[in-house]
């Protein structure tokens, strides 16, 4: 039998594990979630999306046991919650927008005609998540999925195992039918396996470029709809009219905050040449006030990578951009918590370009590369220079010139004086490898389930 493990990066001991499920039994929890399916989408919208509030109600009640065990899995200090606020967020918007969202299109309705399109849940809809934000990613599809009348197998991360058995033993208790939401431990053969026989209706994956490689492999084929929210690299944009203040402190949260580990972080940061040095000074002080430690210390503001490999990861791309040139500006002196393992202290980069793996591939960690800039046009051709494409945050005082500047964006979102945000009423997608589809918003109804046209002309 295969378990699947968490290893904890608080102290490397072995904090979970569950024995991964074999590829009969899978299929059997499948079928039960395809059973299900027909009688949940047959109860009013009203009700289902009550229950799924009620579901992430009592998770909320869940909170005390919620935050320490994220601690333990992923490492982020317990000094900030859990992922209450855009848990509940995105759920309370998605449930005030089902029902015009899910609502028929009608073209026409007359004494010869009546025209419509009715949105059909897909079935069975198969979430994979990741630990970075372990709540929040799950529940971006897992609220609209069930809201719109799809049953739901969760599979989550390893490193945050526990998550997806708590979720659903919260929407259980709360009176979502068993059935209808499940999760499951699987390895990633038995995964394939499934995905590549057609048993699911939608697939959404959150997580890794090669992940989603494999994913969409496992279901070339089968006509499964997926949903692919993959890695990032993404910019911030520093104007000559900016806030200085409000981009350092933003810009900064947005680089290190949960330890770098955020899909949507600023990883890489241009800055007009009239900023660059008041930016870099005050970003170097602004870093410079963490505190790395263990996660379950109400003190620590910087806990330990969620696992030792995504800090070597980290440490190699720092390594090579000193090997080429690059100098570090946070001195690791202020850090003596960082162990060389998963507590990695946070670090600034200047003199980068993008040669660097720090500059062109994705680092999910807290470490950022800084570069001058003299104009918009190379903060363009430099913010483009890349093979993913999830959001960008210009900083400047100019609406007009922001949207002038998206608009030759080749990414999901363009924020304006914000950053690492995930807006419930927006699409959240992404454009080159980070993958296709979108969650959340109107949008993310629609992708949830699928059109069905009704053209019924009357008797005379
Ligand atoms: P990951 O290694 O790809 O894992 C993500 C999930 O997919 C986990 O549940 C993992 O299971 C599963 N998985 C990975 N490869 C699989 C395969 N071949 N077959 C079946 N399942 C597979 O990614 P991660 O390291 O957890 O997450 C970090 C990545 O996610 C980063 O690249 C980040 O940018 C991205 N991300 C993107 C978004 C977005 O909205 N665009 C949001 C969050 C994270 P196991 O854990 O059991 O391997």
């Amino acid at each position: 039998m295969t378990m699947i493990r968490c290893i904890s990066p608080v102290d490397g001991s072995v904090y979970a594990e569950r024995p991964a499920m074999g590829y009969e039994d899978a299929k059997a929890l499948v079928d039960r979630a395809r059973k299900a399916q027909k009688s949940w989408a047959r109860r009013p919208l009203e009700e289902r999306v009550s229950l799924v509030l009620k579901g992430v109600a009592r998770l909320n009640e869940m909170a005390d046991d919620v935050v320490k065990e994220l601690a333990w899995q992923m490492g982020r200090p317990v000094r900030y919650g859990g992922e209450f606020k855009g848990f509940n967020e995105r759920s309370n918007y998605m449930a005030e927008i089902a029902a015009s969202s899910l609502a028929p299109i009608v073209v026409e309705s007359s004494d010869r005609f009546e025209r419509y399109i009715e949105r059909e849940p897909h079935g069975v809809v198969f979430v994979i998540a990741p630990w970075n934000y372990p709540y929040m990613t799950a529940i971006n599809t897992v609220a609209p999925a069930l809201m719109a009348g799809n049953t739901v197998v969760l599979k989550h991360a390893s490193q945050t195992l526990l998550v997806g058995e708590r979720m659903v033993r919260a929407f259980v208790e709360a009176g979502v039918p068993e059935d209808v939401f499940l999760n499951i431990f699987l390895d990633h053969d038995t995964t394939s396996k499934l995905i590549a026989a057609g048993s699911f209706n939608f697939i959404n994956f959150t997580g890794s470029v090669e992940g989603g490689r494999s994913i969409e492999r496992a279901a070339a084929g089968t006509f499964t709809g997926i949903g692919l929210e993959l890695g990032g690299k993404d910019p911030g944009y520093v104007m000559e009219d900016a806030d200085l203040d409000a981009a350092v402190d933003t810009l900064m949260d947005g680089a290190t905050y949960n330890s770098g580990q955020c899909c949507c972080g600023i990883e890489r940061i241009y800055v007009h040449e009239s900023l660059y040095d008041a930016f870099v000074e005050k970003s170097v002080a602004w870093v410079s006030n963490y505190k790395l430690g263990n996660p379950l210390d109400p003190e620590t503001t910087l806990g330990p990578m969620a696992n030792k490999r995504f800090a070597v990861t980290v440490r190699g791309q720092i390594d090579e951009a000193l090997a080429k040139g690059a100098k570090a500006l946070v001195d690791p002196k202020l850090f003596p918590t960082d162990d060389g393992g998963a507590y990695l202290a946070p670090q600034i980069l200047v003199d980068v370009d993008h040669s660097m793996s720090i500059m062109n591939e994705e680092t999910f960690g807290p470490a950022v590369g800084i570069m001058k800039v003299k104009s918009d046009a190379e903060a363009l051709d430099l913010m483009n220079d890349c093979k993913y494409g999830l959001t960008v945050s210009l900083w400047t005082k100019d609406p007009v010139r922001a949207a002038r500047l998206g608009r030759e964006l080749e990414t999901g979102t363009v924020f304006m004086n914000r950053a690492d945000y995930l807006d419930p009423g927006l699409c959240w997608t992404g454009c080159k490898e980070t993958g296709r589809g979108g969650s959340l918003s109107v949008i993310g109804f629609h992708n949830l389930t699928r059109p069905k046209s009704y053209h019924l002309k009357k008797a005379l």
